[in-house]
């Protein structure tokens, strides 16, 4: 893959979609697709727009547990695949179209291919936004997926642990190349605070995000816990916006959503 060598813009639209942003990481297991799935939601509900989500984790998909998502996408007469709705989102996932469990083991150009079908081949209907859940890293796969979906930006999630933050560095850097402007970076995982005594113990270092993004010139979005609900909602197919909207981490997700 060339930087800055990418196809036409007009073979790029995606028909009826407004503006795409990805929720990216340099490291996996941070809280990519949790962020990914919270920011949907809230952009539907809170923000009250039309609202896709694509899981370009081709690999690994976790948004079709994490979106309770079930059976597989109708086809239109168009031949278009029709995404599955929930909690206000359309959703479209690798998960979805193989049997559950499947390892995919498939070659670059493959997983490219069947990102041309997830997003082009997909009847969308109009979105204000499609949210796009990036794969991990900052390799070729995610440098052609900035480049044949035409980002409006991105939103770079770390903990605050410097081994994640050296790898947010990376990602940033990876979309100022291809001219995809950072929205800003989401700092997950930030403290636990313990139930009993309710002070904040911070697992992962504090202040980590906060200090890259500064350094690096980008606004921080928001400082989500580690909190077992998170975890807990994602697990059971109802982000914690929806199971928990009037909880703290809901409203700093919401706040998220508001300043993208
Ligand atoms: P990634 O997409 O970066 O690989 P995930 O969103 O799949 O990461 O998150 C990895 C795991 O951590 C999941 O089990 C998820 O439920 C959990 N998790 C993510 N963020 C939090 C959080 N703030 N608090 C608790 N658990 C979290």
């Amino acid at each position: 893959v060339q930087i800055g060598k990418g196809p036409n813009a007009k073979d790029l639209k995606i028909e009826g979609v407004k503006d795409i942003i990805a929720v990216a990481s340099g490291k996996g297991g941070v809280g990519k697709s949790t962020t990914a799935v919270n920011l949907a939601v809230s952009l539907a509900k809170k923000c009250q727009l039309k609202v896709g989500l694509l899981d370009a984790d081709v690999y690994g998909p976790s948004i079709p547990l994490m979106m309770r998502l079930q059976g597989k996408p109708e086809v239109s007469t168009d031949k278009k695949m029709i995404p599955i709705e929930n909690y206000g989102v359309r959703c479209m996932s690798m998960g979805s179209l193989v049997e559950e469990g499947a390892a995919i083991v498939w070659r670059g150009p493959m997983v490219m291919k069947a990102l041309e079908q997830m997003t082009r081949g997909v009847n969308w209907g109009i979105l204000d936004v499609l949210v796009v859940d990036m794969p991990p890293g900052t390799g070729d796969a995610q440098i052609s997926i900035s480049q044949r979906l035409q980002l409006s930006g991105a939103v770079i999630v770390s903990t605050p642990q410097d081994v994640a933050l050296l790898d947010a560095r990376r990602g940033i850097k990876m979309f100022s190349q291809v001219n995809v402007p950072i929205l800003g970076v989401l700092e997950n995982m930030s403290y636990f605070k313990c139930p009993n005594c309710k002070e904040p113990s911070y697992i992962f270092g504090k202040g980590g995000a906060r200090k890259t993004a500064e350094e690096m010139g980008m606004q921080l979005l928001g400082e989500i816990p580690l909190e077992v609900d998170i975890r807990s909602s994602s697990d059971e197919g109802v982000p914690i916006v929806v199971s928990r909207p009037d909880s703290v981490v809901s409203k700093a997700y919401g706040d998220v959503a508001e300043k993208v």
